[in-house]
């Protein structure tokens, strides 16, 4: 009789362990033109340990019992601070050498959802996402009006010149120095930061952020702040989160097509992000790729471009950080 009841007593206390949903992570810091040599040693060391402290980071949250969408917050503000990335401090300059920043948030169990597009100065746009979705009755907030809700909420500023590196000045003085009179976008690497993730409750959350593309103008805004383009998250489906040529991604509702395709059709997570990227992106003419998570903690991160910055912790706790293809 006592040892039933011991049996009983820790079959009920082993339980809610055993029914705990595996948590995982992925995330981006962009693709592209990444070949062996392009980068020096001290950029790929630079680029693997911010990508492992952001993975590592949003891994904690899951594993402490957190939720996901703390979980790809975390992961981003580290890499909106890192300078190596195009989001936040380092990002890609307009035309006029301006810093123009969007940023996105979609929560997998209420599809709620809130962006920024074209905002500045907000040193972590991703709150600024996170806070039109959770303190405003909208999705999308743009411009000053956005950058004004972010002083509203209280969200730190900082001076443009912080957000500047050489290295973005460079580039946008090389992009335009080979661009003709029509000033088109022409960026061969892209080095959004994205995260998404799977928490023991089983929600998911994806989250992008990103300075947009080098050159751009007239108030341009890529995929990044859009949701089902750049960002989409469903617990029925999938968390995604895109990089790559914008234009492409809004086209093609990229992260919602995936999460469609698994949700209707009887494709797995890996089937889905597949096909989307290595057909329908590709055969578009769209560079880039995506990195996606299911409810089950199973991890796609396809891509049609040489490489791309990626980290993920899996359902067994393992950690992989790769650059290139065949990394
Ligand atoms: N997708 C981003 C955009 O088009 C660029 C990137 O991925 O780096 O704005």
């Amino acid at each position: 009789m006592t040892r039933l009841l011991a049996l009983l007593i820790l079959t009920t206390m082993t339980l809610p362990a055993l029914s705990e949903n595996p948590v995982a992570i992925a995330i981006h810091g962009g693709a592209g033109t990444i070949e062996r040599g392009n980068l020096s040693e001290a950029q790929e060391t630079a680029i693997r340990s911010a990508l492992t402290e952001a993975a590592q980071a949003g891994h904690r949250i899951l594993s402490e019992g957190g939720t996901s969408l703390d979980a790809v917050v975390a992961a981003i503000v580290i890499l909106e601070d890192a300078p190596e990335f195009n989001a936040g401090r380092g990002a890609v300059l307009t035309h006029e050498g301006t810093v123009e920043l969007d940023a996105s948030i979609m929560d997998g169990a209420s599809l709620a959802a809130g962006a920024v597009a074209g905002v500045s100065g907000i040193r972590h746009p991703i709150e600024a996402a996170r806070r039109v979705m959770t303190d405003s009755p909208h999705v999308l907030l743009a411009g000053p009006g956005a950058n004004q809700f972010a002083r509203s909420q209280g969200l730190e500023f900082m001076d443009e010149d912080w957000f500047i590196t050489e290295f973005r000045a460079e580039q946008l003085r090389a992009v335009q120095a080979r661009q003709d009179a029509s000033m088109q976008l022409s960026e061969d690497w892209f080095s959004t930061v994205g995260a998404v993730a799977v928490d023991r409750h089983g929600n998911l959350a994806a989250a992008t952020s990103t300075g947009g593309m080098t050159n751009k103008r007239w108030g341009r805004v890529g995929d990044s702040p859009i949701i089902g383009a750049g960002t989409y998250a469903d617990n029925r489906a999938c968390a995604v989160s895109a990089t790559g040529h914008g234009e492409f991604f809004i086209r093609h509702a990229v992260a919602y097509d995936i999460c469609a395709r698994v949700r209707y059709t009887e494709a797995s997570l890996a089937d889905a992000a597949h096909t989307v990227v290595n057909q329908v992106l590709t055969e578009a003419g769209g560079d880039g790729g995506v990195i996606a998570v299911d409810p089950s903690g199973h991890i796609s991160m396809p891509f049609n471009t040489q490489g791309m910055y990626r980290a993920s912790i899996d359902a067994q706790g393992q950690l992989d950080v790769a650059i290139y293809a065949d990394d």
